[in-house]
């Protein structure tokens, strides 16, 4: 019988120690192993840059968890992307891209790729006419994040791939903000997931990580090339610490949509706000595709405020729960100017984000608590 989500995220890759009976696995904190005669490794660990049994236990719960064969962890999300990007791409290649994909993802291929002669274009992902349009002979990969950040668009991943694949491009789908439990791209036919570990997966903001779920065996194995010659690899006590907040993924999750929910709901309708942009409530655009795609609504919301920058600015150093903090997806709420903080990057292209927009990431703090904040905060705009 397929075990269910919660099961899976406690147990995948997590056998206990048979030399001790330690129920967690030790965190295998060394560089090297030595070798019973000359290339006699056990289990295949020979030095901790090509592989680390840490590392191995978390792959193998991230493979797990988004229904792929194969899993790589990264020491960032970004050292995670610039690894597949640099598995599928040469140059003469072309990206299309979502015009809201999270601004560093954008620096990366716009500042490192571009220069190397990879042509990159940005697209609405809600469009599919527009997408279709993007496409050249040239293009290999078209990358999506959905929902979108900070607007919280939601864009429909089976038809995109549909699209991509017939274009001959690689499907990649950066699943930070919904995080495996709330979404699986592979199910829906795309070829590559992309996390950044530091949010969700790891979700208490005390580590730095990034992730790549793969299917296709020849892919994967440009990955692993790429991770071993490279060596963005996670240490291993970051890789421990990603798998120990993952065992919790499943509860947290819950938690963070049904506050998320209960913020968003108490903002609309609310004088100072203009809009509110969460996928949960039946209003937004993309609501009955989310429904559909999606096992719940997460733990992101933007909101655009009608007094504009300055009342925007206002709310956001106003809070008291919700810290002023780039960064999301941790058990506590923060909240972000996008413009001035995590777009800052994408300033002056058109994925820049509008002056008036604040974004929250809601914790799993109490209900009423991070209601009662958002409240007091706004009265002061
Ligand atoms: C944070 C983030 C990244 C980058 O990950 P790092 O771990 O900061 O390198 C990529 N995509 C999304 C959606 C993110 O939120």
């Amino acid at each position: 019988m397929p075990q269910d989500f919660s099961t899976r995220a406690i147990h995948a890759g997590q056998a206990f120690d048979p030399t001790t009976g330690s129920v967690i696995p030790p965190i295998y904190q060394t560089s090297t192993f030595v070798q019973d005669g000359i290339g006699g490794f056990r289990e295949g660990y020979e030095y901790a840059r090509a592989g680390n049994p840490t590392r191995s236990s978390l792959e193998t719960l991230l493979a797990e968890l988004e229904g792929g064969k194969h899993g790589f962890s990264f020491a960032s999300g970004l050292a995670a992307e610039d690894a597949l990007l640099r598995a599928i791409l040469s140059p003469g290649d072309h990206i299309v891209m979502g015009n809201d994909v999270y601004g560093g993802t954008h620096r990366l291929a716009n500042r490192l790729f571009v220069p190397w002669g990879v042509a990159l274009s940005t697209v609405e992902l809600t469009d599919l006419d527009a997408v279709r349009a993007a496409f050249t002979p040239a293009t290999r990969v078209l990358w999506l994040e959905t929902p979108s950040n900070p607007l919280m668009k939601i864009s429909d991943i089976a038809a995109l791939v549909e699209l991509g694949h017939a274009a001959g491009a690689i499907v990649v789908v950066d699943n930070t903000f919904a995080s495996p439990y709330l979404q699986n791209p592979l199910a829906l036919g795309a070829d590559v997931v992309s996390h950044s570990t530091t949010k969700y997966l790891g979700g208490h903001s005390d580590v730095l990580g990034g992730a790549l779920v793969i299917d296709d065996d020849e892919l994967a194995e440009k990955v692993r090339f790429l991770q071993f010659a490279a060596g963005a690899v996670s240490g291993p006590m970051d890789a421990w610490l990603t798998v120990r907040g993952i065992k919790t993924l499943a509860v947290r999750m819950e938690r963070h949509s049904a506050n998320a929910q209960a913020v968003a709901e108490s903002l609309v309708g609310h004088p100072a706000i203009e809009r509110v942009y969460y996928p949960g409530l039946p209003t937004h655009p993309g609501h009955e595709l989310a429904s559909r795609q999606m096992r719940g609504f997460g733990g992101m919301l933007s909101v655009a405020l009608r007094g504009g920058p300055a009342a925007a600015r206002a709310f956001a150093e106003s809070t008291e729960l919700f810290q002023l903090a780039e960064s999301l997806g941790g058990v506590e709420s923060l909240i972000g100017y996008p413009s001035e903080m995590t777009h800052a990057s994408v300033k002056g292209t058109e994925l820049e984000v509008p002056e008036n927009v604040i974004r929250l990431s809601v914790g799993i703090e109490g209900e009423a608590d991070l209601i009662e904040d958002v409240r007091q905060a706004l009265a002061k705009v």
